[in-house]
């Protein structure tokens, strides 16, 4: 084993500042079509006040360049529940922000593609919740499965580079094998094998999503154990 010392200079510098915040998330909204049981967002969110405006979100996108921020992450909540995430988008683009849309890809339309590409967005972040229809249809109480299938088509034909994200929990941890082929067979440069985070809805479903050694797993168990549900009056209010 050889043992390498550090020029005196290196072992004596000062401790320096952190440097600038290089990645700026902006979390748009709380509204989402999909009902997530592992999501991360509010439980109340029906009493959360009002969306920034557009305007906003334009002083926080200046705001954050000046501080050295080069990388930029639309998400929410679902992002495209905004009706003003293309000037947005323009805004960062002529900024020179590098500009990664997250979404559950439920709004992402073919015009709505191509106009975001045309305002100067990068890359696209697509969640699925499983590689099987129906555990990616149960965790979103959605039948969304095809939709995020059509819509990854979508973003290749489009040309973005494509990140596929999926949350793991108890639920989906045996399935990871057939999440990577999927991932390959839709042409995806990257993969996100996501912790749960244990906030929000997670946090209250948590009996049901960690992992143990001693607990069956789907697809051993045939019916998935019911999770808390949102309440009606969520629901009205667009969100899980
Ligand atoms: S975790 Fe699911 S419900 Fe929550 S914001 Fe993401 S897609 Fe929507």
């Amino acid at each position: 084993m050889s043992v390498v010392a550090l020029p005196a200079r290196e072992a004596a510098a000062p401790v320096t500042r952190p440097g600038p915040p290089l990645w700026l998330l902006l979390e748009l909204t709380y509204r989402c079509p999909l009902h997530c049981v592992f999501c991360y967002n509010p439980t109340d969110f029906a009493r959360v006040g009002a969306e920034l405006k557009t305007d906003d979100w334009i002083r926080v996108l200046h705001e954050a360049r000046a501080l050295g921020a080069v990388q930029l992450g639309l998400s929410g909540g679902e992002p495209l529940a905004r009706d003003d995430l293309e000037p947005i988008v323009a805004e960062a683009h002529s900024l020179g922000f590098y500009i990664n849309l997250i979404t559950s890809g439920v709004g992402l339309t073919e015009a709505r593609i191509a106009a975001l590409k045309a305002a100067g967005l990068d890359h696209i972040q697509l969640s699925f919740q499983d590689s099987t229809r129906a555990m990616n249809d149960f965790l979103s109480s959605t039948r969304t499965f095809e939709l995020k299938s059509k819509v990854a088509a979508l973003i290749k034909k489009y040309d973005y580079p494509m990140v596929l994200n999926v949350v793991l929990h108890r639920l989906n941890i045996d399935h990871v094998a057939e999440i990577l082929a999927m991932a390959e067979s839709m042409g995806a440069e990257y993969v996100e094998l996501a912790n749960t985070q244990y906030y929000g809805w997670a946090w209250l479903n948590r009996a049901q999503l960690m992992p143990s050694r001693n607990t069956e797993c789907w697809p051993a168990r045939r019916t998935p154990r019911p999770c808390s549900r949102p309440s009606r009056e969520y629901r009205r209010r667009d969100r899980c």
